[in-house]
């Protein structure tokens, strides 16, 4: 078993949308609790995120997590409300990031992403030259890989989001319990399929991209698309009655608040993420 803490259930605009006066967000903003979400990025244990939200500082203050306990980032794509480069940079700079004991070693983190993580990087580094590199270690990742941090086993599979850049949806697992953590993702390709069907266990926790709500999906899933893909892993044998499925990344855009489509859901056996639920996998 292994804990999963939803720091941020939100899309890019988070909602309510920063700037917004939608119908949507105005009756967020009234009702508060789970209706406020912050941009998606989701702890894994102490010591693995998967994304660094824009909105990470808040979360973790608000949390009470301890971010100097981090090891490693895993990243899906470089979209800015996944990866936030100026607090990942911070994890670099020796005056920002002070590590006195020898529990943090040299207080290097280990960031895993696609090339285009590997450029937001390096960019960073030619902007910031006195930060010390060896305090970040690079690992590149594409569809198809599978490495192992933190304890965890991660499997990379293809997201269907972003023409110019190999985004990625994530099998995290420790040998007996699995996690599908699946954004920005529209519906899930073939080759996703492939990849989950060669791994082939069953499921404890999927957590499926919902940011299009209830209007049809492009780059984002909506529940339409959440619905025939949790019925393509049912039917391949790897989800069940015991598996947990939520839905995540949930925008304003199609005009519904957060408890409004929660009550929506429900019929479904499905839940909206929200932000600080935790779930055992
Ligand atoms: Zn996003
Ligand atoms: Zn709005
Ligand atoms: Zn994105």
């Amino acid at each position: 078993m292994f804990s999963l803490t939803f720091l941020g259930t939100g899309a890019a605009e988070g909602f309510p949308g920063v700037f917004c006066a939608c119908p949507a967000c105005e009756r967020a903003r009234l009702a508060g609790g789970r209706n406020l979400k912050t941009r998606s990025c989701a702890l894994l244990e102490e010591t693995i995120l998967i994304d660094l939200s824009p909105d990470i500082f808040p979360q973790a203050l608000a949390l009470g997590i301890n971010l100097s306990k981090i090891e490693s980032i895993v990243f899906t794509h470089t979209h800015a409300d996944h990866l936030n480069l100026y607090a990942l940079m911070s994890r670099a700079n020796e005056n920002a990031a002070i590590f006195p004991d020898s529990a943090h070693g040299k207080g290097s983190i280990d960031v895993y992403g696609n090339n285009a993580v590997g450029r937001a990087i390096e960019l960073g580094f030619i902007e910031n030259p006195a930060f010390r590199r060896e305090r970040m270690v690079y690992h590149p990742v594409k569809e198809g890989d599978s490495f192992r941090t933190g304890g965890l086993n991660f499997h990379a599979l293809p997201a269907n989001h972003k023409k110019d850049e190999d985004c990625l949806l994530y099998i995290v697992e420790n040998g007996e319990d699995t996690l599908l953590y699946a954004n920005d993702t529209g519906s899930l390709s073939e080759k996703s399929f492939d990849i989950i069907r060669e791994y082939g266990k069953r499921f404890n926790v999927v957590s499926l991209d919902c940011a299009r709500g209830l209007l049809p999906g492009d780059g984002h899933m909506g529940l339409a698309e959440d619905l025939a893909t949790i019925d393509r892993l049912r039917a391949m044998g790897v989800i069940d009655t015991s598996t947990t499925l939520l839905l995540n990344h949930f925008s304003h855009m199609s005009g519904i608040t957060p408890d409004e489509f929660s009550d929506h859901i429900k019929g479904y056996g499905l839940s909206l993420a929200f932000d600080g639920l935790e779930v055992k996998v």
